[in-house]
């Protein structure tokens, strides 16, 4: 079954079609810019990436960009468009309401809009993106898979916040968690190379690309994770702060004369590794000036770190130990660096990490030293697989 992976972001569309059987990549592109006069199509696998500038009004046009390079052009991936079998949705925001993948239908369409309210900037695009399949792709199956959904297993003491209840009753306001399926992938993976049934498994998956987010994986079902109602929960990211004394929103928004948009917008887009370097959101820019001996640089560094050393040591204390400690995403995957900071020190805690091994880089793989009580592995997540293999689930389903 060929399936079409779509993400679609505010001002983006990414794409990704897939064999699920044989998990070949057929064909990988994204739209970016998408809304402004600049905006462009980048496609095409391995060394053949092809750039084509062109004007994109809105996701719909987009969409109809993507199905042309699909079946025709220089990067065409099948001959017609009925060779696409199945389209898979990234959908952040599921809420209570999906525990799973669902497939989409008028109800799914309402639901996913009336959860907009949870994920603002999320959501929606994810909206654009089905509306602009439906009508360039008609009667094709669609299913949508939720950051959220892997988080639903969490019991009320991790997903409730000490604040008056009704606030959850009236608004919803509880513990969400995103990248999800990040790391249901990760800590499956996981499962399967430490070679414990994951039903068995204690892992900690730590995700640290632009956006970070921890989480504690126990007997297959996730009990803890540090992003909350929204993805700015948890680690120190990017330029987003994570977690910080509450008190402070105010208190800055009164010494900075801040309403609720800018406040939001100073802990979303000007924190973090940017905020304190005031060098870059990127780590290798940031890593780079600390090199050069921009003390800031080096702070954003320690403490990025320090915060995810601290998830470390709560999920232990969550599962009472860990079989394994996965790292993914651009940071997790690339940095070795960063990996070594976050867990010196922690031998005592039974994590020992191979200098040699942890400086080498590859694929999926063992970094920790051979006696280490807990193994640290290095594992690229593929959050496109996933949601390709949700897709060829449910549909098959449909079609018994
Ligand atoms: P992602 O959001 O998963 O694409 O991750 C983006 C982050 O990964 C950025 O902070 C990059 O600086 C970081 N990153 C990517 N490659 C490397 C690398 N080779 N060394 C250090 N950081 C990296």
């Amino acid at each position: 079954m060929n399936v079409l992976v779509i993400n679609a972001g505010s001002s983006s569309l990414k794409y990704q079609l897939m064999n699920v059987e044989t998990q070949e990549i057929l064909a990988i592109g994204i739209c970016e810019k998408v809304g402004s006069g600049d905006s462009f199509h980048k496609y095409g696998l391995g060394d053949a990436e092809r750039l084509d500038e062109t004007p994109l009004k809105d996701h719909d046009e987009a969409m109809a960009l993507v199905i042309e390079a699909l079946v025709d052009g220089p990067a065409k991936a099948v001959g017609s468009l009925s060779e696409i079998d199945a389209v898979g949705h990234r959908v952040v925001q599921g809420g209570q309401h999906y525990p799973v993948s669902t497939v989409i239908d008028e109800e799914a369409i309402e639901k996913i809009t009336e959860l907009s309210v949870l994920a603002p900037l999320h959501n929606p695009p994810a909206l654009m993106g089905i509306h602009a399949c439906r009508k360039h792709m008609p009667g094709v199956p669609m299913v949508a898979v939720f950051d959220t959904s892997f988080f639903q297993t969490l019991e009320p003491k991790a997903y409730m916040y000490p604040l008056p209840y009704e606030l959850y009753e009236k608004h919803g306001v509880r513990k969400y968690g995103m990248h999800g399926t990040s790391h249901r992938y990760v800590s499956e993976r996981a499962a399967d190379v430490l070679g414990i049934p994951y039903g068995k498994a204690r892992v900690i998956t730590l995700h640290l690309g632009n956006g970070c987010s921890a989480s504690a994986v126990k007997e297959g079902i996730a009990v803890d994770t540090s992003m909350g109602l929204t993805p700015l929960d948890g680690l120190m990211m990017g330029t987003r702060c994570g977690a910080i004394d509450p008190a402070i929103v105010p208190f800055v928004m009164e010494c900075e004369g801040l309403d609720t948009n800018g406040v939001n917008n100073l802990m979303n887009k000007k924190s973090g590794l940017l905020g304190i370097s005031g060098v870059s959101n990127d780590l290798r820019s940031v890593q780079e000036a600390a090199e050069a001996g921009n003390g800031r640089a080096a702070l954003a560094i320690d403490m990025y770190a320090k915060a995810v050393k601290k998830y470390v040591g709560i999920y232990l204390a969550v599962m009472g130990g860990a079989d394994g400690i996965v790292f993914t995403a651009g940071i997790g995957e690339n940095s070795a660096m960063m990996r070594e900071k976050i867990l010196e020190g922690l031998e005592g805690l039974g994590i020992v990490l191979d200098a040699g091994k942890n400086a080498l880089r590859g694929g999926e793989r063992f970094i920790s030293a051979d006696d280490s009580p807990v193994k640290v592995m290095v594992i690229p997540t593929n959050e496109e697989y996933m949601i390709a293999r949700d897709t060829f689930d449910l549909v098959s389903a449909l079609s018994k």
